[in-house]
Parts: C-alpha cells; sequence; structure tokens
C-alpha cells in the first residue's frame, strides 16, 4: 500500500485508509463481518482506522477496538471529539472514554469533528494540546474546519502543529478545490478526504469505460484512486464488508496517468 507523509511530522500513513461510520451498529453476524472486514484491510496494508465518539454513541470505537486488539501496534488509529465536548474539561473525559472503548492507552490522531462557534477555539486547543503532553494522543487533526477555522486553530496551538483536517472530497464533491486543498498543500496539512466514494453513490454511468478497462480497474477504485492523486490527500473509504475493503485495498496498486486524472477531473468538474 503506498503512503503519504502525515502533515509536517515526517511520519507515513496508507494512502486510502478505512473509514468506520456506521459499524457496530447491529450485533451477530453482521458484528462478525465487520470485524473480519477491518483486519482483512488491516492484512492489506490499510493500517489507518477512522472512527469518532459519535458514531452509533460510541458503538463504532468500541467494534473497532475490538478488531485492532490484535493489530495495535500496526495501525494508525483516529478518533474524534463532538464539538458539544469542545470545552476543556469535556474534551480530557471524551478522549478518555474514547481510548477506554478503543482498549488503547493512546490514539495516534484525535480530531475536533466540526468546529464549534460557541466555545473559544483557545480553550478547546489547550485541552488538545494537554492530551500531547500527556501522551493521550500523538497528533492533533480537524474536520469541517475552513481555512480561516484552521488558521485560528494552529493560532491556538503554539506548541503543536496541526496534521491533518478531515474533509468531503470526491470526483463528485470538489468544494474543496476552491481553497482548503491549495492551502492545505501549502501549509503540508494532510487532507483526509471522507465519503471518498460519495457514500456509496457511484457515477457508474459517467465514468469513461475505456479508462477502466485500461487500467482494470472498478468504478469505486477509480475514483480512489483519483481522489489520492494530489499529494496532499489520503482516503478514507468506509470499512464494513470484506469484498469492498479487498477491492479498495487494490485501488491504488497502480496510478493513473496524469493526462487520464486531468481528463478526469474536467469530466466531473
Ligand atoms: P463512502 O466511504 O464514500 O461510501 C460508503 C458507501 O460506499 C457504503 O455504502 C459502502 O457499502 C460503499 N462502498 C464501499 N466500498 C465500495 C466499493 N468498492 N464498491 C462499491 N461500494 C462501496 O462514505 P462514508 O462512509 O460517508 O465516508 C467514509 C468514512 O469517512 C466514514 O465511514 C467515516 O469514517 C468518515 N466520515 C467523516 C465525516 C466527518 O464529518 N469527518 C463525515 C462522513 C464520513 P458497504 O457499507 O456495503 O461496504
Amino acid at each position: 500500500m503506498e503512503s503519504r507523509v502525515l502533515g509536517k511530522t515526517g511520519e507515513k500513513i496508507p494512502v486510502v485508509g478505512m473509514g468506520t461510520w456506521a459499524l457496530g451498529n447491529s450485533g451477530g453476524e453482521q458484528r462478525r463481518e465487520e470485524i473480519k472486514a477491518l483486519q482483512k484491510g488491516i492484512e492489506l496494508g490499510m493500517k489507518f482506522i477512522d472512527t469518532a465518539e459519535v458514531y452509533g454513541h460510541g458503538r463504532s470505537e468500541t467494534l473497532v477496538g475490538d478488531a485492532i486488539r490484535d493489530y495495535r501496534e500496526e495501525v494508525f488509529l483516529a478518533t474524534k471529539v463532538a464539538p458539544e465536548n469542545f470545552a476543556h474539561d469535556d474534551i480530557i473525559r471524551s478522549c478518555e472514554t474514547s481510548t477506554q472503548r478503543l482498549g488503547v492507552k493512546f490514539v495516534d490522531l484525535y480530531q475536533l469533528h466540526w468546529p464549534n462557534p460557541r466555545i473559544p477555539i483557545q480553550e478547546t486547543m489547550r485541552a488538545m494540546q494537554e492530551l500531547v503532553d500527556t501522551g493521550k494522543t500523538r497528533h492533533i487533526g480537524l474536520s469541517n474546519f475552513s481555512v480561516e477555522q484552521t488558521m485560528q486553530a494552529q493560532e491556538s496551538l503554539p506548541r503543536s502543529e496541526l496534521v491533518s483536517n478531515q474533509l468531503r472530497y470526491s470526483i463528485t464533491s470538489r468544494s474543496i478545490e476552491a481553497d482548503l486543498l491549495p492551502f492545505c498543500e501549502k501549509e503540508r496539512i494532510t487532507v483526509i478526504a471522507y465519503s471518498p466514494l460519495d457514500t456509496g453513490d457511484i457515477p457508474i454511468g459517467r465514468i469513461p469505460k475505456d479508462m477502466l478497462a485500461k487500467y482494470e480497474m472498478t468504478p469505486a477504485q477509480l475514483m480512489l484512486n483519483w481522489v489520492t492523486y494530489p499529494d496532499p490527500v489520503v482516503a478514507i473509504p468506509k470499512a464494513g464488508r470484506e469484498s469492498h475493503v479487498e477491492e479498495n485495498a487494490r485501488s491504488v496498486d497502480v496510478r493513473i496517468s496524469r493526462a487520464d486524472y486531468q481528463a478526469l477531473s474536467r469530466k466531473f468538474e
């Protein structure tokens, strides 16, 4: 699996990881299938898992914890704190609860899930810095923050560099190209592309068949290959089904040419 440098850290993470929204909501066979899917992804090199405290009110974190029990050291583990918990003491408590559910001592990346203008960003970032200082998270990231909000968050964090901003990005959802993508590239902030398959709404009919044949790719693989073409971008397609995970893990085995990348970009502009 191809990897990319995370922010300015020099550390590398897989270019295609695994999203876990809505995982862990069912029990029985479905739960076993989701755990198997995540473990298959780890075996295939997608050693980057993203979850959040709000996913299934913690059930996604619990499921991820079960899936990675024997793989903790191999996996780059990211979770998120919900905006209603951005007050200092709430963040500290949320992170503790998340690590307990995940069954780990620390996470690799702790992200602010959405901006919360009602709580001063200085207070929020003071708590995030404390989590780094006490070893509860190795890195700090954002999600759904605008350029201005990202700059304010960084200014409130004098002793750490933000490593990432998790943003919606796919061949059919391109709004970050106007400002956030070039900003993150310039500032060396990793863009973690969420909903990279447009939540499953894959535009099969619009993807050129000759390109799929040329690279022997499925439409989903071409979408993941396209979305991770720009340097700062890694992607986290949802990983609840083993067959999809296997398909997604092979999406960057070969890279489409620059000309084909540009042709696809224009087609879906
Ligand atoms: P997504 O990954 O773009 O799409 C998920 C859908 O695509 C599911 O229906 C899945 O089906 C299907 N799928 C997966 N692989 C496929 C393949 N190879 N071929 C055909 N269909 C495939 O959407 P998402 O779940 O919204 O986004 C991914 C992750 O990003 C989430 O799981 C979550 O971790 C994160 N996220 C973050 C935010 C945020 O605010 N930060 C918001 C949304 C999502 P199956 O379930 O049957 O495999």
